[in-house]
């Protein structure tokens, strides 16, 4: 291997040289206690930065591995010290000069949860770190400066390097809590199916966030409490006993009037399949990890789905057993989001009547005498609800701000009261009897038709070029087709969808066969990420791009609105 005083004479060599002689900088320099890699160079300032990862030897390094017992723990370590080095970067970024990007160092931007990410990687065996980041090689125009990039990795590297990823340099305590934390938030998400239980929130939670752009929690946002009907306490091994509101499997309605805090409830649920970070405020807001947010999402597309169930008997004689469309209608997208998340092998659905399409969720007695049932072809959620938890196991947490219909099938209805929450149940379903049941027939449910088994499109047979575009959050572009993941809201990070990009590109060339089913195909793509981490989906990269782990629900989410899956 090269090192790194070879590195400095390569630099002083192509100093005031034309900007492609920074390709020759390409490759591994063994530094004192790191190797240096190099793994992909800029073609220009201006085009996105380099790509550089750093590797330091486990007995090097020196994290104990008590912190990282645990692949939970590895992650919060990973994350912890991913977090680390950018706030290190961040005061040495644009220190050295130039155009474009220029000087320019970075690394992941991590919100409140917790993700295993290609940014660090920590190898549980030997405890060898690898961290990835993007440098910005310096040059006047294109005329390359040397001396800057110089600055950059004989200077400013590595005293980010060694303030983060170097044991010895770290606050221990520190440490210590965030591999705790994460072994305590473990610790509720198994407990929640011994206890019964699809989601668990601590008293004191803060669950409000600072405003609709920011993810950090509200300063004086009421804390939150468990009404004494629901409160359970579990004893934690770091943290020992903590009490909240323990939601119990089956039906919950949540109700409230308008702007007494339901959606923000419902939302910290949602979040609650992964862990967040110390200070949050949802640290202990732990939900089922399989939950999967229901809305409507007029517009996507839909893929041979079977939504007969839900929808059958279409005017235009349409199957709906494996129905597809370009277009979908409020009702229908909603159908095929209950649907597809049954095949994803969601336990507990969460839907916020707000963005539900009304003639989905319920049909009142009035509407049922004047549209017959035969001239109907939608079965609404209140007719499936109780037989897909007993049949399916699924349970349901639904808040209604307007429609009263579901006092009737609900297990348990909490009222959100100025932010805090009341077991209502009991009154509430007395006053349902004065209100006889809409008419409706609960109706048995079985499983969908889940048998779909995609082709590769040709575009993408092995060697070809293609093309990959992550759009933030919201989408990604492959071969010029966008997929919209606007609505998929348990996504919560750029790079999650990123990721979700390269799944796509990698079951395209080595997945799709016509023969295996979507979901053995999600499954490898599982496993595969499990075995070699993310990094395993980038094959032929030069230099791996930022990625956060989806979750299985989310890679089932992307393939269902993806319009060039050949079906
Ligand atoms: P709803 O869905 O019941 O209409 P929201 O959940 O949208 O109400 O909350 C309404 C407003 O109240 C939001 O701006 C939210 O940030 C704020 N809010 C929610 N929960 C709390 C809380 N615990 N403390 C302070 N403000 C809160
Ligand atoms: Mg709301």
């Amino acid at each position: 291997m090269q090192t790194a005083t070879d590195l400095r004479n390569l630099l002083a060599r192509i100093d005031r040289k034309g900007y492609p002689a920074y390709k020759d900088t390409k490759g591994a320099y063994q530094f004192p206690d790191y190797v240096l890699s190099i793994d992909h160079v800029q073609g220009d300032p201006f085009a996105a930065p380099s790509k550089v990862s750093i590797h330091v030897r486990g007995s090097a390094a020196a994290f104990p591995p008590s912190l990282y017992r645990t692949p939970v723990q590895r992650i919060a370590l990973q994350d912890a010290l991913t977090r680390r080095f950018a706030r290190q970067a961040e005061a040495v970024s644009f220190r050295a000069k130039g155009s474009g990007h220029s000087g320019q160092i970075s690394v992941s931007r991590c919100g409140q949860e917790v993700l295993e990410r290609t940014a660090c990687c920590l190898d549980p065996t030997h405890g060898d770190l690898c961290l990835r980041l993007e440098v910005g090689f310096p040059a006047q125009g294109r005329t390359i400066q040397a001396r800057e990039l110089e600055k950059i990795l004989f200077d400013f590297l590595p005293q980010c390097i060694h303030a983060t990823l170097f044991y010895r340099n770290l606050d221990s305590k520190q440490l210590q809590a965030v591999a705790d934390l994460a072994e305590d938030q473990q610790y509720i998400r198994d407990a929640l199916p011994q206890m019964g239980l699809c989601a668990f929130v601590a008293n004191g939670s803060i669950l409000p966030r600072a405003s609709g752009v920011s993810a950090r929690s509200m300063k004086n946002g009421v804390a939150f409490q468990s009404p004494p009907e629901l409160a359970v306490t579990l004893d934690l091994p770091h943290r020992g006993q903590i009490t909240g509101m323990g939601i119990p499997t089956g039906i919950t309605l949540i109700v409230g009037g308008g702007y007494h805090g339901k959606s923000t409830l419902l939302e910290a649920l949602e979040l609650g399949v992964y862990n967040h970070i110390t200070g949050d405020g949802r640290e202990y807001v732990i939900t089922e990890d399989t939950a999967m947010k229901i809305r409507a999402e007029d517009g996507r597309s839909i893929r041979r789905t079977d939504i007969s169930q839900w929808i059958s008997n279409l005017p235009n004689g349409k199957d709906t057993t494996a129905f597809s469309t370009e277009d979908a209608s409020g009702s229908t997208s909603q159908a095929a989001n209950v649907v597809e998340s049954m095949e994803a092998g969601a336990s507990l659905l969460l839907i916020d009547e707000d963005t539900s399409a009304t003639n989905f969720m319920v049909r009142d007695a009035l509407m049922q005498r004047v549209i017959h049932r035969d001239m109907e072809p939608i079965t609404p959620f209140i007719d499936r609800i109780q037989a897909l938890y007993r049949d399916q196991g699924i349970s349901t947490i639904l808040v209604a701000g307007s429609s009263g219909a579901y006092f009737h099938v609900a297990d348990r209805i909490i009222q959100m009261d100025r932010y805090l929450p009341r077991d209502i149940t009991v009154r509430a379903k007395q006053e349902a009897l004065a209100f006889p049941p809409d008419g409706t027939a609960p109706k048995s449910t079985g499983l969908p038709n889940l048998d779909r088994r995609p082709k590769a499109s040709p575009e993408f047979r092995r060697g070809d070029r293609w093309k990959l575009k992550a759009l933030g959050r919201d989408g990604v572009s492959i071969q010029r087709e966008t997929i919209d993941l606007r609505y998929v809201e348990q996504l919560t990070d750029s790079e999650q969808t990123a990721a979700l990009g390269y799944c796509v590109l990698y079951a395209q060339r080595h997945l799709l066969d016509g023969k295996k089913t979507l979901r053995q195909v999600v499954d490898e793509l599982d496993r595969l990420i499990q075995q070699r981490t993310l990094a395993g989906l980038c094959e032929g990269q030069s230099g791996i791009p930022f990625l956060a782990r989806p979750r299985r629900q989310e890679i089932f989410a992307c393939f269902n609105r993806y319009r060039g899956l050949n079906l």
